[in-house]
């Protein structure tokens, strides 16, 4: 049922592919964060360059019109936007892993309708799995679907859905047989567009992640066809939710890799130019303890990142290298940003600076995409399971 899709990328091309994201965040998207990130204005402009970079097809096949680039590449490329922008890296990591499940587990027609349209950025998207009453416990979700015909008919309400009123289609984790006993063989994955019965409601006003639509949705008689439940089988939902997973735990760890080394980056300038006591702050003890470990901080994640894209990329198992990149990373950066604001001093505090948004969006990274207590237990339990007494 899952397919591995070995992906590789020459060097040179992915020296040339960063290269054009910087030059495009130094020239369009620098400039405009502070005004969105402080409006809590949706990019619609930069939305559209990155469509034109092709960016939205980013992890997807090029027989279907993708970039095709491994998931090494596409965590340089989410840590180089995250370490001057993290939100705008949302709008592509929950399309892509939507893509991902139809890439993954779709059936070749599912792949052939859907991924065009997906790595085209015609249709963008997000993943709808958390409701009011079940985030970490997704097997606890109450949304229906009931067959009817050739048709599914869906009921129920999902919550936190990240892209949901700027995207067009969301991945929808439902049941399929809410008796099912273990709860996961009840569950189902469907292609979900809009349309009469999918219904957008509350947009959700944020600590941070500014600029990101992140809405309530409400399902009413919502109708589609069978064809779009993902990979023609119910009951597979669970693992095809989670399976996908894995890598947004890979992304959101890269987004707290730019993170960190953006608070960093910085802090490192202002240390250099703030003098107090007639010197840099830069030379003082007490500001070079907190960079050394920074920097220490930073460099650990990246390797850990790394490590974990690169298993990914082998079709290895790496829930634990994930779990461990993810908890790691999303640590790494709420402490560097941290450690920045007390850096920075006073102005920390000031929205005229940046840093302050860097400790606002970390926060975040440690509860998407699985909670980092939940990460721990995972990384646990994958530990114990490979050294058996
Ligand atoms: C900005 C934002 C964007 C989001 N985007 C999306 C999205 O696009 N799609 C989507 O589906 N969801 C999205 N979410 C939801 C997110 O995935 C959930 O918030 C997350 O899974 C945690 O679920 P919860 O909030 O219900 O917390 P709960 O599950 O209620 O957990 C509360 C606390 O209890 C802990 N806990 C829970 N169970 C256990 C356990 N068994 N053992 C130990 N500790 C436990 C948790 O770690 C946490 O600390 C988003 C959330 C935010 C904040």
């Amino acid at each position: 049922m899952t397919e591995f899709i070995q992906r590789v990328i020459d060097p040179a091309d992915e020296a040339a592919l960063l290269d054009t994201i910087d030059r495009w965040m130094e020239r369009d998207m620098r400039p405009v964060v502070m005004h969105h990130d402080h409006n809590d204005i949706w990019p619609a402009e930069l939305v559209k360059q990155m469509t034109e970079m092709g960016l939205f097809g980013a992890t997807i096949g090029q027989e279907y019109g993708g970039l095709g680039l491994p998931a090494t590449t596409y965590s340089k490329i989410v840590t180089r936007i995250s370490s001057y922008w993290m939100a705008i890296t949302g709008i592509l990591n929950s399309h892509l892993i939507m893509a991902a499940a139809v890439e993954r587990f779709g059936t070749e027609a599912q792949k052939q309708e859907w991924l065009p349209k997906f790595a085209s950025g015609e249709i963008r998207g997000g993943i709808a799995l958390t409701e009011p009453d079940a985030g970490t416990d997704l097997q606890a979700i109450r949304t229906t679907a009931v067959r009817d015909g050739d048709d599914y008919v869906i009921n129920g309400n999902k919550t936190w859905i990240t892209n949901s009123i700027n995207g067009s289609c969301v991945a929808l984790l439902v049941k399929t047989d809410p008796a099912a006993e273990p709860r996961y063989k009840g569950m189902s994955f469907f292609i979900a567009p809009k349309g009469p019965g999918f219904n957008v409601g509350k947009k959700f006003d944020k600590l941070g992640y500014k600029s990101i639509d992140t809405a309530e949705l409400n399902f009413e008689d919502y109708r589609i066809p069978a064809a779009n439940l993902i990979g023609g089988v119910e009951g597979q939902g669970f693992f095809q939710a989670t399976g996908g997973l894995e890598l947004g735990r890979i992304n959101v760890a890269a987004r707290g890799v730019g993170l960190a080394e953006g608070s960093l980056r910085l802090a490192t300038e202002y240390a250099q130019v703030r003098k107090t006591m007639g010197k840099p702050i830069a030379q003082h003890q007490a500001i070079q303890l907190k960079l050394g470990e920074m920097v220490t901080r930073l460099e650990a994640a990246r390797l850990l990142v790394a490590n974990a894209a690169q298993a990914y990329d082998r079709g290895e198992r790496c829930d634990m290298e994930a779990g461990m990149a993810k908890y790691f990373a999303s640590e790494a950066a709420v402490r560097n940003s941290e450690d920045a604001m007390r850096i920075f001093g006073g102005y920390s505090y000031s929205k005229e600076y940046d840093i302050e948004r860097y400790y606002r969006d970390s926060l975040l990274m440690c509860i998407g995409e699985g909670t980092n207590e939940m990460q721990r237990m995972i990384i646990a339990k994958q530990w114990i399971k490979r050294n058996p007494a």
